[in-house]
């Protein structure tokens, strides 16, 4: 563990002696290995979903995970994990996130305001601060995987993450009309421009299965998303149905009950972060 701090602040450092270089260094109570971001063009694509799924999955292989809840637009994991009703530990100068039934530790910023649903009316550089002493301030001891499940587009949160947290990559939730939105492409263009390594492409929402027959149909067509995946030299992580089993689970409260593991392909992709 002290080892894998050492090396962790040591990257922090040595990436901050770059002049243009802002990364910040995480808590010292925490010893985290693998930092990812789950960014989108837009909301409702299923980005808070996919994080959720990314991080049980990698729980259900045995891996220590934390999700940081980064998206003011539609802080949706405390939901998606039944935990809305619970607030974070403070210990003197320490925050210790939440925890689900299966021990994924969650920090998020519906967890500071009275009632989820109060309106957020916090600005940009007041939700980037929080959103760094997520990292610097939550105690989130030691993790395999830390998911961020990042706003929508390329404002000034996505923005603050890029330049302040060391991340190992991220990954591009897509809906299948969403394809030749430009914001997808400005968030796929600023992960490059600042040197954050793009593990791939998730296309959310992709067909559906019908109830009856099991036939799969492509409701928008045939996708393109892994012909446009080539093009632009990012890995196709595989698609997810628009599913309503997903749908109620999330409702409720209890995704960490799903069955189907639709992201196979990403998860070896975390896999090969080791
Ligand atoms: P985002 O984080 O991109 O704003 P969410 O993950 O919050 O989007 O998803 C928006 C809504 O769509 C949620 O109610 C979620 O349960 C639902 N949803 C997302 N993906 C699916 C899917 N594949 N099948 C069924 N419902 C989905």
């Amino acid at each position: 563990m002290e080892q894998s701090r050492q090396k962790e602040n040591s990257n922090a450092n040595s990436k901050n002696n770059d002049k243009n270089n802002f990364l910040i260094k995480g808590n010292e109570l925490s010893d985290i290995k693998h930092v990812v971001a789950v960014i989108s063009g837009k909301g409702g694509v299923g980005k808070s979903l996919v994080t959720s799924l990314l991080g049980v999955m990698m729980k259900r292989k045995g891996y220590k995970v934390g999700i940081l809840d980064a998206d003011i637009t539609g802080p949706s994991i405390p939901k998606i994990f039944g935990v809305n009703e619970l607030r974070p530990q403070v210990f003197g100068e320490g925050i210790f996130p939440v925890e689900t039934g299966n021990d994924l530790k969650i920090m998020s910023i519906n967890f500071l305001l009275d009632s989820p649903d109060s309106p957020v009316i916090w600005r940009g550089p007041l939700i980037g601060n929080a959103v760094k002493q997520f990292w610097t301030d939550v105690v989130w001891n030691e993790l395999d995987y830390l998911f961020i499940d990042m706003p929508p587009g390329t404002g000034d949160v996505p923005l603050t993450v890029f330049q302040s947290i060391p991340l190992d990559g991220i990954v591009i939730v897509i809906s299948p009309q969403d394809l030749v939105s430009l914001i997808v492409k400005k968030s796929f263009n600023m992960a490059r421009t600042m040197n954050i390594p793009i593990l791939g492409i998730v296309e959310n929402m992709s067909y559906i299965v019908c109830p009856k027959c099991g036939e799969r149909i492509d409701v928008f067509g045939e996708s393109k998303t892994e012909k446009i995946a080539k093009e632009m030299n990012i890995p196709f992580l595989g698609r997810i149905p628009i599913d309503k089993n997903i749908a109620e689970l999330c409702d409720r409260g209890e995704i960490e009950k799903v069955n189907e593991n639709y992201l196979e392909m990403c998860i070896k992709a975390l896999e090969s972060l080791y």
